[in-house]
């Protein structure tokens, strides 16, 4: 008998392959050299999905079709009531195709249906939530500058943004950018990635379906090379907005330097969870366990790393193991299932590289450490796996894995602790486990992150922003701060009268 807990295959009904093509300038096209790309389900073998595979040319038109979209000024210069009463629209269709969309979602990601059920749901709350915002859009004025002027400060989209995705939450990230972007008033070319194309093409349907006016949401599918680098580089896209590794963030501003536009980089993340004994360690051992498994660990807020006072840390680690071993692991179209299937096999081999070199430097396997067999699905599955004697100089304690693996390190005092929670090149997110309110907001003020979770985990609300510091990126996502991303400032002087004294003296 397996020590995991494994949900074999379900043998559900699979859909046909589907057939996805760009958006551009509101038509569906194939690609003008008819090449195309498949994606094979990592559960389920089949082929989910067969798409247009983009070149420069249909980036190009893309980018040419968002440009003449913003500036003929139908979205970018209409009110804010109206862009708002699109985007409701927008998330009303969501919300009635959440079936649809999570099916191939989950069959192009690995990811548990029920867990795409609650993103793509979740995605249409962001969706309204940006429709708010559309109506919120102010500056500033200054009206103590002297009786002679008056200044304005007006927030104005940005333009054309380019938006890059990656697959490990394709709905969902599309929908922390798309909604406020076009609720700044900008147009967008945008491209999934080539591992989980469909669910971005169905929300462009969607798009169609509510009205969007054409060019204003462009979409082309394929890689990175050329489609992704020729939204980075060409001169008429005002600003990039990407999600994904911090290798190819780090090209991604180096070649959007030439043109000086903006980036915003959400990127990796090597996220600790600190615990001191005076924890809820029930509450703490069951969040760092969903914290680690969550998408199978293929998530940039993986809580990866935890930091457990050395008083409790191995009876902390017997507990997390205990409860590794009764988290559902298996067939993704199960709702009994909480993790599914690795992305690739690729992953899945570097998922398992990264532990055998642990192993090898010296950490101790607790529970797991290997590919997981899931009865009539097969391999592309991985062990829940806990490690211990790891210290922050392993490879394991400071690099993204990317998979269902966590390291306990230990601590003694305090600020050790701290030194080893910021002892990463990541600054996404942090977290602190105490029943002392002043150990909390100590640890909460020195944590070097973009997000830190006291007695919690990995909670997020449309309304409160995200992002990274350090090598997690730069910008921020949603919240209010996720509109103004979008929008450019313009100052506005004006005069009150023929009041100005001349420069030129008089003859
Ligand atoms: P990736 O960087 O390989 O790819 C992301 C996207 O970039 C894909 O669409 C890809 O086609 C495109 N791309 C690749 N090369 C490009 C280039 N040269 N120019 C432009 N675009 C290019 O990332 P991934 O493997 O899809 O996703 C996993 C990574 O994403 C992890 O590192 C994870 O931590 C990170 N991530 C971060 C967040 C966050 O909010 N901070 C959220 C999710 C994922």
């Amino acid at each position: 008998m397996s020590a995991f807990t494994v949900i074999p295959s379900s043998r559900a009904a699979l859909p046909p392959t589907r057939e996805n093509r760009h958006l551009i300038g509101g038509s569906w096209r194939d690609s003008v050299d008819g090449a195309t790309f498949e994606r094979g389900s990592p559960s389920h073998g089949v082929v989910v999905s067969r798409s247009a595979r983009g070149g420069a040319t249909e980036a190009e038109a893309a980018i040419a079709a968002a440009r003449t979209a913003f500036d003929d000024g139908h979205w970018s210069r209409i009110s804010g009531k109206e862009r708002a009463s699109l985007l409701l629209k927008v998330a009303d269709l969501i919300e009635r195709n959440v079936e649809r969309i999570a099916l191939i979602e989950t069959l192009e990601s690995g990811k548990p249906i029920t867990q795409a059920r609650g993103e793509i749901a979740g995605a249409a709350d962001l969706w309204r939530y940006a429709a708010a915002l559309a109506r919120t859009v102010a500056g500033d004025s200054h009206n103590a500058l002297g009786e002679a002027i008056l200044a304005v400060v007006l927030k104005e989209p940005i333009g054309v943004v380019s938006i890059i995705t990656p697959w490990n939450f394709p709905f969902w990230i599309l929908s922390q950018k798309l909604p406020f972007a076009l609720a700044a008033g900008c147009t967008c070319v945008v491209k999934p990635s080539e591992m989980t194309p469909s669910t971005t093409v169905l929300l462009g349907e969607l798009l169609i379906e509510g009205g969007l006016p054409a060019g204003v949401v462009n979409i082309v599918l394929g890689y990175g090379q050329p489609v992704g680098s020729t939204m980075t580089a060409h001169p008429a896209v005002d600003m990039v907005t990407f999600t994904g590794s911090t290798v190819v963030g780090r090209s991604i501003a180096r070649t959007a330097s030439d043109s000086l536009k903006k980036v915003a980089l959400e990127l990796g993340g090597k996220n600790p969870q600190v615990v001191f004994p005076d924890a809820d360690i029930d509450g703490a051992a069951d969040a760092v366990t969903f914290g680690v498994y969550f998408n199978v660990g293929q998530c940039c807020n993986s809580g990866s790393r935890i930091i457990v006072h050395e008083d409790i840390a191995a009876d902390f680690t017997a507990r997390v193991a205990a409860l590794s071993s009764r988290v559902a692991f298996g067939d993704p179209l199960d709702p009994a299932t909480q993790v599914g299937a690795i992305v690739t096999a690729e992953h899945n081999a570097r998922i398992d590289g990264h532990v055998r070199a642990a192993r090898a430097a010296g950490a101790e396997i607790v529970v797991g450490g290997d590919r997981l067999d899931v009865p009539g699905l097969g391999n592309q599955f991985y062990q829940p796996t806990v490690l211990r004697n790891v210290t922050s100089e392993m490879a394991i304690a400071r690099e993204e894995v990317f998979g269902p693996v966590l390291t306990v390190l230990t601590f003694r005092t305090f600020d050790e602790a701290v030194t080893l929670a910021n002892a990463a090149d990541y600054g996404l997110s942090a977290g602190v486990w105490s029943d002392d309110a002043h150990t909390c907001l100590a640890f909460a003020r020195q944590a070097r992150a973009g997000t830190v979770w006291t007695n919690t985990w990995m909670d997020g609300f449309p309304e409160v922003t995200f992002g990274g510091v350090k090598q997690s990126g730069r910008g921020r996502e949603i919240g209010r701060y996720g509109l103004e991303e979008f929008l450019e400032v313009k100052s506005l002087v004006m005069r009150v009268g023929r009041t100005r004294d001349p420069w030129v003296r008089a003859a």
